[in-house]
């Protein structure tokens, strides 16, 4: 058990100065001046801004190139361009999803987010190969930083026989959601696609993250079918759908009543903010009672060169779609990699109250929108109570090392 770590004078989310207590890995206490306990650590924060552990709800740790040679990317413009190309590249190229996601996670972690969501390819060619890669960096980091896996079927559900089959195997080998990919625009069956998917979740009894590219009314209608299946199942609160760009698009009629469905059945939305696609309205749903959580998607992979593993960049990045000048607007883009995204993967404890998880993160900033506009590195990250980055560097001796 490690000693107990007394961090002092630092100003949550840009309140007034406290020192917060942490023991057995979860927050103690919170207040001016404590008294820290015999043998404890003390750590001075010198004034500095104090966020929560940050929270990256949709990735893809599983793909990335990070840390690797520049991959030159040729790759055609469709979707299934992309899913063709990468699914060729990564059987014969040697990438190793397990070091890749290793790899990755440590630079979130020493930006400062101890909790993500990864999606991870489950497909006829590779089976489970990349979800066991990615549960070896799950395991290795777990004191620190909480890694979801969702079992993701990039290649489609439909098309390739025996997808349905691996991904129950996935659920069953430990995979904590199960992943969904347009019913109408990539499997071509919305109704049979939704049915097998939904079964499968309500079999294995996992929630579910569903991508959905699919634009305007096609996107409407898969939603559609999506809401009406989580109502029928009992899935409130278990489902979430990840970029929704077709509620960007619909007349606004249409989209606040898919907006009022999707508050009432409690499912999430999680959005990366792409600067060039239609995007749901961040304050509207927020307005509505959704939880909207953020995330960059892939990372440097053969689908994008863009992407960077700090959800700081990101929460500047959903400022920036959505127009957010104000701070208090500027709040929200940080929520969506906070509150709101542990709220949406169902990551327990997060906050900075007595109880909660001890994941702190020490910034020299003023306020919160200056620490999101400015991004300055991370002074101390304390993950699961124990100090494992200083100005944006790990540790040694942590998993993953060299
Ligand atoms: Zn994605």
């Amino acid at each position: 058990m490690s000693p107990a770590l007394l961090v002092r004078d630092v100003r949550p989310h840009g309140a007034a100065p406290v020192d917060v207590l942490v023991q057995h890995g979860r927050i103690a206490a919170v207040g001016p001046r404590l008294a820290a306990p015999p043998g404890a650590q003390v750590e001075e924060g010198g004034g500095a801004l104090l966020l929560p552990g940050l929270v990256e709800s949709h990735t893809h740790l599983d793909k990335t190139l990070w840390g690797l040679p520049w991959y030159r990317n040729e790759v055609g413009s469709r979707l299934t361009d992309k899913i063709d190309n990468e699914r060729a590249f990564r059987a014969g190229s040697g990438h190793d999803a397990a070091a890749q996601s290793m790899a990755l996670a440590r630079a979130f972690l020493a930006a400062g987010t101890t909790r993500i969501r990864t999606h991870v390819d489950i497909d006829t060619q590779a089976g489970l190969k990349h979800l066991e890669g990615v549960q070896r960096t799950q395991a290795a980091l777990a004191p620190w930083q909480q890694i979801q896996t969702v079992a993701f079927p990039q290649s489609g559900l439909l098309g390739r026989p025996g997808t349905a089959e691996l991904l129950g195997a996935a659920l069953a080998a430990g995979a904590d959601v199960l992943g969904g990919l347009d019913p109408c625009a990539i499997d071509g069956d919305p109704v049979r696609s939704l049915d097998v998917l939904f079964g499968l979740a309500d079999k294995h009894g996992k929630p579910l993250d569903i991508h959905l590219h699919e634009p305007g009314a096609m996107g409407a209608f898969s939603l559609g079918l999506i809401l009406d299946r989580t109502a029928a199942l009992g899935l409130q609160g278990r489902v979430a759908v990840s970029h929704a760009f077709c509620l960007g698009e619909l007349p606004a009629a249409e989209c606040n009543a898919l907006l009022a469905r999707i508050a009432a059945l409690g499912v999430v939305l999680v959005t990366s903010a792409p600067p060039s696609r239609p995007v749901p309205p961040l304050m509207a749903c927020r307005a509505a009672g959704i939880t909207v959580a953020g995330g960059n998607d892939g990372i440097r992979d053969t689908w994008t060169p863009y992407g960077t593993p700090d959800m700081l960049e990101r929460a500047m990045l959903i400022g920036l779609r959505y127009n957010l000048r104000r701070d208090d607007e500027i709040d929200a883009a940080l929520d969506c990699v906070t509150r709101a995204g542990a709220l949406a993967c169902g990551f327990e404890g997060h906050g900075l109250v007595p109880g909660d998880r001890a994941d702190l993160v020490l910034l020299d900033a003023q306020t919160v929108a200056h620490a999101v506009v400015a991004r300055p590195p991370r002074r101390l990250v304390v993950a699961g109570g124990q100090i494992v980055a200083r100005g944006g560097a790990l540790l040694p001796g942590l998993p993953g090392a060299g």
